[in-house]
């Protein structure tokens, strides 16, 4: 039997059993861990075909599980208008204009990443400023947190949206004093009016795209994802998965939509393998703090009235999260105002009656999984529900420092209980971390160092945000192996270095538990290992 031994090294396994060791051996064919222990003891299962790595006493971790990423779409957002450095309404017309003049008239011009909230005024742009940049292209932009389109007038007219067009009851098409959509459209029943004329990109070069962030992957030892996009994305992994391509497992969690199609095929949470499998579905209860359509139970601070969007109707989201579970399927709720929370834990607590009425347990359905995406506002009591249910919070913590001062405008002195982490901890509440990429970064230890220090790398100046919020680190790497590993029902093989389990790690050049926590973005990762096979970086054998 071909294994690989991994020696001298100093490593955290991420289980209780054995917390820290110096080697583990990795059995090639399977990827499956074989041995954890002192140098010695590992070294004695080798046999001749063992291949050596010294590790050199680099710490090495549980590769990283990013439990909340839209890959496809943070592939393509850097190839398409980056707008996320554009600060102002103006500054995006003029990336438009440019790529204007090396587009053909009537192909569409898409991209996104724009953030009204860091411009002059922070109000809604609107469509006058890209019709005067590209007359003759309709452009479709989405906002940086992928809940607003901004649309020229030519995108309106391809969408058949006017004057005329009624209100979608679960989203919104602002409009001006006489009832003109003025360019903005909000939540997906107003967005996806456009978004299905807008022609689909090409497959080729979204499978370079992919590919090449697959590989950035790697290199931030990111080594299972839990990606939240739709069938062309998951079909696109099959492929790769068929043709050896795929670099990292994939935790597949699907849009609601696809939940009939889902239940008519009968598959279930942990259908597939150990590259790719199906996780569940994603439901969005609500929309954004940065586009002011979180669902709220109190007006947003300064806008009194506005209560932001239910994206779903509360009857939907019931009906939605009972035939998911019954279907076995998990369930992600995107929930970031505190009325979507309180909305979503109702449904999954009456899921959960009707399942214990009709006899299904755990044993049944083992793979089933309740969570939150977000969850950045809840009541205390609803936190406390989310303990007693059971509910994992799958949370991003660099939105924590990238949304503080938003967060603070638009919901005034309620900030103080967002994005309450280590509360969420000290009740013992299951955390799996995520990056929401492209929304945010995903570069996990930037995400840590927010995370734990409660600030952004790039803003060290400024004093920390909310730090009784801070999650110590080692509970911090946990939600970003063990736990996230958990949220994908994937705890039996993945999240920690275990005899019996995945042989993913990565291997970091400093000690991410005892280097002072303000080093952790530089301590760099030196190589990511998937399956037992160094995927990333050099080791010497
Ligand atoms: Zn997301």
């Amino acid at each position: 039997m071909s294994m690989m031994l991994y020696l001298n090294g100093n490593i955290y396994t991420m289980d209780a059993a054995q917390p820290r060791v110096e080697a583990m051996a990795i059995d090639s064919a399977s990827g499956t861990i074989l041995a954890v222990g002192d140098n010695d003891e590992v070294r004695r299962m080798g046999g001749r075909y063992a291949e050596l790595v010294d590790l050199h006493a680099k710490t090495v971790l549980p590769g990283f599980i990013d439990a909340h990423i839209h890959l496809a779409d943070a592939a393509h957002r850097e190839y398409h208008i980056d707008a996320r450095d554009a600060l102002s309404e103006d500054a995006v017309a003029a990336l438009v204009r440019q790529r204007a003049m090396h587009t053909p008239k009537g192909q569409w011009i898409v991209g996104g990443q724009w953030d009204k909230n860091l411009w002059p005024g922070q109000q809604f742009p609107s469509k006058a400023s890209l019709d005067a940049a590209a007359p003759e292209h309709p452009v479709a932009l989405w906002s940086k947190d992928g809940h607003l389109l901004w649309v020229n007038s030519l995108a309106l007219q391809s969408a058949n949206i006017n004057v005329e067009t009624p209100e979608p009851a679960n989203g919104a098409i602002l409009r001006d004093g006489s009832g003109e959509p003025t360019g903005i459209l909000a939540e997906e029943e107003a967005t996806s009016l456009v978004y299905r004329v807008i022609s689909k990109p090409d497959p080729v070069l979204t499978r370079q795209l992919v590919q090449r962030i697959l590989a950035e992957l790697q290199r931030f030892g990111i080594t299972t994802i839990h990606d939240i996009e739709g069938e062309s994305t998951f079909q696109l992994f099959e492929q790769l998965r068929d043709e050896g391509e795929l670099g990292v497992r994939v935790n597949m969690i699907l849009p609601r939509q696809m939940l009939p199609k889902l239940r008519a095929v009968g598959l279930r949470a942990g259908f597939g393998d150990d590259l790719l499998r199906l996780g569940g579905i994603k439901i969005f209860a609500d929309g954004t703090l940065g586009s002011q359509t979180a669902a709220m139970l109190e007006s947003f601070e300064g806008k009194p009235g506005n209560f932001g969007i239910l994206t779903l109707s509360e009857q939907e989201m019931k009906e939605t999260v009972s035939a998911a579970a019954e279907a076995g399927l998990s369930i992600a709720i995107h929930a970031i105002g505190d009325r979507a929370a309180h909305v979503a834990l109702d449904s999954i607590e009456q899921a959960q009656h009707l399942l214990a009425n009709a006899g299904i347990t755990a044993k049944t359905l083992p793979n089933l999984r309740y969570r939150l995406e977000h969850v950045q506002l809840i009541t205390s009591d609803d936190l406390e529900r989310m303990r007693r249910l059971g509910v994992i919070a799958s949370i991003q913590p660099y939105h924590a420092v990238a949304d503080r001062d938003i967060a603070e405008r638009y919901w005034g002195k309620r900030h103080r209980h967002a994005y309450a982490y280590r509360s969420m901890l000290n009740l013992g509440i299951p955390l799996a971390l995520g990056s929401d990429a492209p929304v945010e970064i995903f570069e996990p230890l930037r995400i840590l160092y927010a995370a734990t220090m409660r600030n952004d790398t790039a803003t060290p100046q400024r004093p920390p945000w909310l730090p009784d919020q801070a999650l110590p680190v080692a509970q911090a790497l946990w939600g970003y192996t063990m736990g996230a590993a958990y949220a994908g029902a994937e705890e039996h093989r993945k999240g920690s270095l275990t005899v019996g389990k995945l042989g993913d790690a990565v291997v970091l050049r400093e000690d991410i538990l005892s280097v002072p926590q303000e080093k952790m973005p530089e301590n760099g990762v030196q190589a990511t290992i998937l399956g037992g096979k160094v995927v990333y970086g050099e080791l010497d054998l």
